[in-house]
């Protein structure tokens, strides 16, 4: 009999925890009412809360019942974290829409999650017309402005049901008694941006979200404080914002969300002007910002680290940030089906005595497991591989926020109790783990396999090399070669043999690309990977010149 109390571990305890004990700290949003003008909006949490609670009034009085869930297709903002809390926290689901889903995907997700009701921002007006045509069951589409921006942004809109949230929010009061309740109810649902097939929902619970954010938010992993200034690039429809947040929200860390402008100059505006101290994101939006502060002389005055994951990161770009502008790239590496964090890529004290180009390969690794993950890499017949740096196999992984079974499927996803990744990796002695690839996108060539990811790295520290995307053309001899597809940076010119010379050195000489063709822009995801499938499909009949 345990001596201890049992609270069940729930999200709505975050923002309680927040307004309490954080209350004045604030979180400023760009809106998209603002329209081009510079307009923030500025709340606390203490009003957060208030306002989550108005709003869990509402959806009461909408007939939202534990366990329905509700979509929203929302920029990072103030109100879609209200959302966050005000949802999850009355016992509902909160499922978050990737909107740059083609809007067949978009309708085929809203129905299969069943979503009752779906928030929007107004930029994404059209495609909530397109999608209430097709989700029959959705009861409502709520508007995220007040009435005049509503009315302004979509005057004669025939989207059915249509609701104004200021409205819904205006009449409730910010008096609501959190329910306490299981803590292995569901409380969010994100779906893959499944490059094949449909996509798959992932049904996370208030336990794994808990546990992913008081891990997460830890020194060994995005290390977040009260101190702290996040400005969360990576959206809020990509896997919950990566968690951060509910961690900022835990450690009571100052929230700038940037809205729907991600160009660089914006996003370092907001830097510079809210102080930010701390970013997250893909890598390609950290080009857009390295691009635009490098061709205009800036710096960054409070910008101490920034997360980068989602892909891998190239070295070239760590070394930029940390070398030209004394910013810490800290790499990390998850997915959906992982909460998303599963490794973070930290030094261990031991390495501050080695030389900065020694500690600079350990940095360009996807990291350690945090606590709460366990992996390990096995071979095609499952046997488990040595952790020594060099041996690569199929990535396994489990732990307390990674997914068993997709929603609504009747099977586990899990082999012997792991979860296979679909990554290819090495983990050295330590503990460190370096992606290979998407075992999909490795490239098998005379039974060796080369890995694309490691080609594309190089190819884009080149100073002409904007975006590089490296995949298997069939060979008559060798199965598959590497072909290197290269978008140019604007005004530089580079031949395909100064590229390949490039390689000279860096690789064995049999992983170097066979041929190198230039195109004006790659195809990426939803989430802005490299679409290795499309690029495969662009390039079916294309011929080797060593083919022959
Ligand atoms: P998603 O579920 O959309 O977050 O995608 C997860 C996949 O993104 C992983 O299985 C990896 O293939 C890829 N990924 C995420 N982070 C990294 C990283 N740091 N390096 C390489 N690949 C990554």
């Amino acid at each position: 009999m345990s001596s201890m109390m049992q609270r069940p571990l729930l999200i709505s305890s975050l923002i309680e925890h927040a307004a309490r004990n954080h209350g004045t700290t604030e979180i400023i949003s760009r809106t998209v009412e603002g329209g081009a003008a510079f307009v923030l909006h500025r709340t606390t949490y203490g009003e957060a809360c208030k306002r989550a609670k108005r709003l869990a009034n509402a959806l009461t009085r909408l007939g939202v019942a534990n366990g329905d869930r509700i979509g929203a297709l929302a920029w990072n903002g103030y109100r879609h974290f209200e959302l966050y809390y005000g949802v999850s926290g009355m016992g509902a689901v909160m499922h978050t829409i990737n909107p740059r889903l083609f809007p067949e995907q978009l309708a085929y997700i809203a129905n299969h999650a069943e979503d009752k009701y779906i928030f929007f921002d107004l930029t994404f007006a059209p495609l909530i017309e397109a999608l209430a045509a097709k989700a029959h069951g959705v009861k409502g589409f709520i508007a995220m402005a007040d009435r005049a921006c509503l009315e302004k942004a979509i005057p004669d809109s025939n989207i059915r049901n249509l609701l104004c949230y200021e409205e819904l929010l205006a009449t409730e009061s910010c008096e609501y008694e959190w329910p306490q309740f299981d803590e292995l109810t569901p409380s969010s649902l994100c779906y893959t941006s499944g490059t094949t097939g449909n996509p798959k929902g992932v049904l996370y619970t208030h336990r794994s979200t808990m546990l992913h954010t008081i891990s997460g938010m830890s020194p060994e992993a995005l290390n977040i404080s009260a101190r702290d200034v996040m400005l969360p690039v990576v959206p809020m429809f990509h896997v919950n914002a990566w968690g951060i947040p509910y961690m900022c929200t835990a450690a009571g860390a100052k929230l700038v969300f940037p809205g729907a402008a991600l160009d660089g100059a914006s996003i370092h505006t907001l830097f510079e002007q809210e102080k930010v101290t701390v970013s997250a994101g893909v890598p390609t939006v950290w080009l857009g910002l390295l691009t635009h502060v490098k061709s205009n002389n800036l710096k960054f005055s409070t910008l101490k680290e920034t997360i980068i994951g989602g892909s891998a990161c190239p070295p070239a770009m760590i070394e930029s940030f940390e070398r030209d502008y004394g910013v810490r790239v800290v790499h990390a590496w998850g997915m959906t089906e992982m909460s998303p964090i599963g490794t973070v890529c930290r030094l261990m004290a031991k390495h501050f005595a080695l030389s900065p180009a020694e500690q600079f390969k350990v940095q360009i690794r996807q990291g350690r497991v945090l606590y709460g993950v366990e992996m390990k890499i096995v071979d095609g017949e499952g046997h488990e591989l040595p952790h020594d740096g060099k041996a690569f196999g199929d990535l396994m992984v489990r732990g307390q926020w990674i997914v068993d079974r997709y929603f609504r499927e009747e099977h586990s996803a899990l082999r012997d109790g792991w979860f296979p990744t679909g990554d290819v990796a090495n983990i050295d002695a330590d503990g460190y783990m370096q992606i290979t690839d998407r075992s999909k996108d490795v490239i098998k060539s005379g039974g060796e396999w080369i890995s694309s990811i490691d080609l594309e790295n190089i190819a884009v520290a080149h100073p002409a090399v904007q975006e590089a995307g490296v995949i298997g053309i069939a060979h008559p001899k060798w199965d598959e070669r590497p072909l290197l597809v290269v978008v140019k940076k604007k005004d530089a010119e580079v031949t395909r043999e100064e590229l390949l010379k490039f390689f000279d050195g860096k690789i064995a000489k049999w992983w170097m690309p066979d041929d190198v063709v230039f195109v004006d822009q790659l195809p990426h995801t939803a989430t802005g990977k490299l679409l290795k499938t499309k690029m495969r499909e662009d390039f079916k009949d294309y011929t080797l010149p060593t083919a022959s």
